[in-house]
């Protein structure tokens, strides 16, 4: 049985001392374990940022990829390789700006990896300019007057998308956290899941005391169904956002993978990996030594 360390490398994250981002990386070595995947099945792809340095402290494959397309290359990888578990992080600027174009369409298209998104409201590596998710009013070097702008307000975006799961979870509430990316992963499509992880250097606003008392558990509402698209989008709106928990699912919809296996007449795993045609020795030292 894999345990959190087995993920573990030698690199020490150069996070800022209190950064949620310690909670988010444990949170997802925890949900690993408890899945029993070893390291080699395992995929994580990051973006740029300071949350998307999480890929280089995962003693996993990886790839720590341009800003904003994290997405695209996560997307290749799985549909290159179906048995892997591929998990992609970022931040809310990497994803919600730069990113954008790709996550809505991540959203649509439903390829079985999970999307976590470290979500502090902040660009924190480039030292604290308002993101797609700052509040109105808040103040930045790049917003000495506050932000005009109102936040993006994503899991309803994601919802409207076509997203066929939706999360949101708090880094503090690492139980929570760690059974959303387990339901996440196995999860047979695309899974987002928005994880509010403080930026304790540039953001005082949306602190550690502001989530705490302002966050609600969907596991509070009465009769909350997570299948009813309707009613998602109802208590998203009437909490600003501000729950966590399990959101929406659809189980009805099948992977881009699958439906496109179906279309096709072929078996689900029929990936490109199974068609790799490996270089004779002769072909494999021409190109070494044309490319070394
Ligand atoms: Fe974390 Fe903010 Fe420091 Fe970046 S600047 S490491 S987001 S606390």
């Amino acid at each position: 049985m894999a345990t959190p360390m087995d993920y573990r490398n030698d690199i020490r994250p150069n996070w800022c001392p209190g950064c949620g981002h310690y909670g988010v990386q444990a949170a997802i070595a925890d949900a690993v374990a408890a899945q029993d995947i070893s390291p080699e099945n395992l995929a994580v792809i990051s973006g740029i940022g300071c949350s998307s340095r999480i890929g280089g402290y995962f003693y996993t494959y990886g790839a720590h990829t341009t800003h904003g397309r994290a997405l695209p290359y996560a997307q290749g990888v799985k549909l290159a390789n179906e048995d892997l578990n591929v998990v992609v992080c970022g931040g809310d600027g990497d994803a919600f700006a730069i990113g954008m174009g790709h996550t809505i369409h991540a959203f649509k298209r439903n390829v079985n990896i999970t999307y976590i998104v470290m979500d502090n409201h902040v660009y924190g590596l480039t030292k604290g300019q308002t993101s797609p998710r700052s509040d109105i009013g808040f103040v930045t070097k790049t917003s000495p007057h506050g932000s005009f702008e109102s936040p993006l307000p994503i899991c309803e975006t994601a919802i409207a998308a076509g997203a066929t799961f939706v999360a949101q979870g708090y880094m503090t509430n690492r139980a929570e956290l760690v059974e959303l990316i387990k339901q996440g992963m196995k999860h047979d499509g695309f899974s987002f899941i928005n994880v509010f992880s403080p930026c304790v250097t540039y953001n005082k606003r949306n602190g550690y005391d502001y989530f705490k008392d302002n966050l609600t558990s969907l596991s509070t509402i009465e009769g909350y169904d997570i299948h009813d698209r309707a009613a998602a989008l109802k208590a998203l709106v009437e909490h600003d956002g501000l729950v966590t928990g399990l959101i929406y699912q659809n189980t009805e919809r099948p992977s881009f993978e699958k439906a496109m296996a179906a279309a096709n007449g072929g078996p689900h795993e029929r990936a490109l990996i199974h068609d790799v045609v490996k270089p004779s020795e002769d072909l494999f030292k021409q190109l070494y030594e044309e490319f070394k």
